[in-house]
């Protein structure tokens, strides 16, 4: 999906997969449940803790923001 960042940002939002990679700067994620923001510089775990709902999402059902 298409995500709308505030200013002149916004991201196109896929499934995290196997190659799906950090890089330097760290990768928005968005959650699949309250669509908030949480940004990563690994992607070495398994699930993850939402920073804005708090529920635990597995890995596969996040969604990695791509530029
Ligand atoms: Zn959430």
């Amino acid at each position: 999906m298409r995500y709308a960042l505030s200013g002149p940002y916004s991201l196109d939002f896929k499934p995290v997969n196997p190659r799906s990679r950090a890089g330097k700067n760290g990768k928005l994620l968005l959650c699949p449940h309250c669509k908030g923001l949480s940004r990563v510089y690994h992607f070495s775990w398994s699930a993850l803790s939402c920073q804005t709902c708090g529920k635990s999402i597995n890995k596969y059902d996040w969604e990695v923001g791509h530029k």
